[in-house]
Parts: C-alpha cells; structure tokens; sequence
C-alpha cells in the first residue's frame, strides 16, 4: 500500500436538506482546553523566531481573536494579558536585537506581522498609543515595499508585497472608522501604489519568460502558483482592494486574465499544481498536495474573490470543486494547523458555506473537526515542529473552531475575502 499524504476519508458526507447543527458545548469545551494547553506552554516557552507563522505572536493573535468571541468573554482578559505578555516579550527582542531587513519587513515571519499583531492588541484593549505606535512602525515600510527588490522574489506572501497588503488590509479592518480620514486616505492611496508595484513586477517576469498569463512572479526561481509564495495569494491581494479594480481597468484586466489561466489548469479531481513546472510533470496521487500552502484549499481564495468581484459562475464553479478535491484528499496527516493540516482544509467549507449558504458545506467542516477527535487522527497524523503554532499547530485549530460556532463570520486568518475594504 502506498503512503498518502491524507487519511482515506470513510466518513458519511452530506444527505440532502439534512439539517446540521454543531454541537456549541461540546466545542467550546474543546476550545477552552487547546487554550489552555496552549498558554501553559506558552508561558515557558516565546519563540521569537518565525512570526505568526510559526513563532510565539502568532499565538498572540490568536487570543485577541477567541477574546473577540462572545461565548468566551468571561476569559477575555485572560486572554488579552497573555496576548499582552507575548506581544512585549516579542517587541523587547525586536528592539534588542536590529533584525534584517527581510525580518523587518515580512509580514508572515517578521516585524511587520508583530506591528499588525500590536494594532489588533491595542485595539482590543483600547490602548489607543499601542495602536498609533503600531500603525506607524507598520506604515513606515510602505516605501521599503514600494522598491523592494529582493533576489528571492519581492512580490508573495510571506515576505513580499502580497503579506505587506495582507497585513493592510487586516489593519484597515481593524481601524474601521475610528481613524482619522487622512490616515484612511494614506491607507489607500499606499495600497494602490503597492498593488501597480507588484503588476509591474510580474508583467516584467511575464514577459521575460513567454508567461501564458500576463503576470507571473517567482519565489527562489520557482514559479509557484498556491497561496503560499505563488500567484494566487499575489492575484487576491490585488482584488481585495475593490477601488483599484475600478480606478485601474488595464491591471484588472491583467488580473482577471491570470485568474481565468488558473481556471484552465485546474485538475479533473479539483486540485492545482504547487508550481509552473509541475503542470508537465505532474505528481503522483501519492505526493499529492491538497494543502493551504499549495493546492486548492489555498487557490480557492482567490477564486471565492474573483466570484465576489465579478459574479461570475465560473468562479464559484471552480470553488465547489476544491471543496470536493479537500473532502476526498484533504484529511492530512500532517497534523492540524491551517498551513498544511485539517484545520485549514476545514476552513475550505466554511468558506464555501458563507459563500452558497448550502448546508452540506457547513457539515464537512464539522466532519472535519470531528476527525480531529479520532483515534486514528490521534495516533497516527504527524506531531507539527511546532505545535502550538499559528499556522502548523494548535493556535490554528482554536481560529478554525472558533470559526465553525460563527460559520457566518468564519474566515481563515487574514483571508478574509469577505470584507470590502
Ligand atoms: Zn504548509
């Protein structure tokens, strides 16, 4: 028997206009347990390394958002004095120790994730110097964004311009209305700036290399196409901002022609290739990736967008079918964490929920967080290097079933394709 990356999925799927519920007590025990476990953990051990993707302040945005969770309020300032703890522990090295600019500057795993991460905390704990402090450390990379030129690619999500407007628009949503107006317009005349930075970026490399699509970017030399470091996460960034799709007819065309290239790569099962170069090469069903990182369950946010802004039923089409690919191969067993693990497989259908309403989707996703109970799941999927983690661990899983009690609300961190900023 070949070893597959997922667990076969024996679980019973979705009978017609069956009513779901999800089971609030039983989940939110479950919630305050991994919390718990987490913080003692956490109060030994700060890992400064790695920033919200796998260091100690990605556990910090955590407990601001289960500290936003109604149901938990009784443990929010629990909560936010922990998040506070991490928060100065993180800051103080920083200060200490001047880190690289690519630390600086990444939004994933540097400074710039830590920045985003003060804001939300200040927010919540209505610290409004926090907030100010936080907001123009944040702003002050704008420029540095602007011309990065990076020998490793400048453009995708963790250390490039896509995590730089990802973080943005995650303040932006923050700050809502309580910001001064000229802050807002800062805000938005930076993001669009950015936006015309990265197209111009991949035009260049589009052209360079004969691109089938009009924009085409390269991390490390190699063009990955999942939300990791690859054109997806890229392409999202650029429409999650409506008003440059409107002031800018020529890039959005650009965009959307890229985003209908994906559309033609798409595979029969629903999945998408990590990379250009796997399209003709592709991997066994073996090494298949059905992951967040590479693969559909990261590609699909890109396209729920692209159905957002365009309202069209290719999309939405393209989006359900992720959904059947992460039901069929997404129970992984590489753990639970929303990079490459169930949680963020699961968060697949509840994006799909919020998108069509249809039940079946809400139930997969409480089939998914129910496996995570399973003997099977318990004994035989992979410890993470980093368990606690936001996106390798269990900081990820708490976001995700916090998420399946407010399906109407649910959006994996930072992906929120949902807000119009
Ligand atoms: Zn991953």
């Amino acid at each position: 028997m070949p070893k597959f990356r997922f667990f076969p999925n024996r679980m019973e799927d979705y009978s017609a206009h069956a009513d779901v519920s999800v089971d609030k007590e039983r989940w939110l025990s479950r919630i305050k347990s991994l919390i718990a476990e987490i913080l003692e953990y956490i109060r030994g051990e700060k890992s400064t390394d790695g920033g919200l993707y796998v260091g100690s302040i990605g556990v910090a945005y955590m407990l601001c958002y289960a500290s936003e969770f109604e149901p938990l309020h009784d443990r929010k300032m629990v909560y936010l004095n922990e998040a506070s703890d991490v928060y100065k522990f993180n800051r103080n090295y920083f200060d200490r120790h001047r880190p690289r600019d690519s630390d600086r500057t990444s939004f994933v795993l540097g400074e710039a994730g830590l920045n985003a991460v003060g804001l939300y905390l200040g927010s919540m704990t209505k610290n409004k110097s926090l907030v100010s402090a936080n907001l123009d450390q944040y702003l002050s990379l704008h420029k540095t964004f602007l011309h990065l030129n990076m020998r490793c690619g400048s453009d995708e999500l963790f250390v490039g311009r896509a995590g730089y407007l990802c973080g943005i628009y995650f303040i932006k949503n923050i700050l809502g209305n309580q910001e001064k107006l000229d802050t807002m317009f800062e805000l938005n005349q930076g993001i669009d700036d950015i936006i015309l930075a990265m197209i111009r970026s991949g035009r260049s490399l589009a052209a360079k290399i004969r691109s089938p699509t009009p924009l085409m970017y390269s991390y490390y030399d190699t063009l990955y196409l999942g939300a990791a470091h690859g054109l997806s996460s890229i392409l999202q960034m650029a429409l999650q901002h409506k008003t440059f799709i409107e002031k800018h007819p020529m890039e959005a065309a650009w965009v959307k022609d890229s985003v209908d290239w994906l559309l033609t790569i798409q595979q029969p099962n629903g999945n998408f290739a990590p990379a250009m170069d796997e399209l003709s090469s592709p991997r066994s069903e073996k090494d298949e990736l059905v992951h967040w990182c590479h693969g559909a369950p990261g590609v699909i946010y890109l396209l729920a967008r692209a159905y957002l802004i365009w309202k069209e039923e290719k999309y939405l089409n393209a989006c359900l079918k992720c959904g059947e690919c992460v039901w069929q191969k997404g129970l992984l067993n590489k753990g639970p964490g929303i990079c490459h693990g169930i949680a963020g497989n699961g968060y697949v259908f509840l994006l799909l929920y919020r998108l069509t309403q249809d039940k079946k989707h809400l139930y997969r996703a409480t089939q998914f967080a129910n496996f995570m109970l399973t003997d099977e799941f318990q004994s035989k999927a992979r410890t993470p290097d980093n368990p606690y983690s936001l996106y390798e661990g269990m900081a990820g899983t708490v976001c995700f079933l916090i998420d399946l009690l407010q399906p109407e609300k649910a959006a994996f961190p930072f992906f929120n394709v949902f807000d119009d900023d």
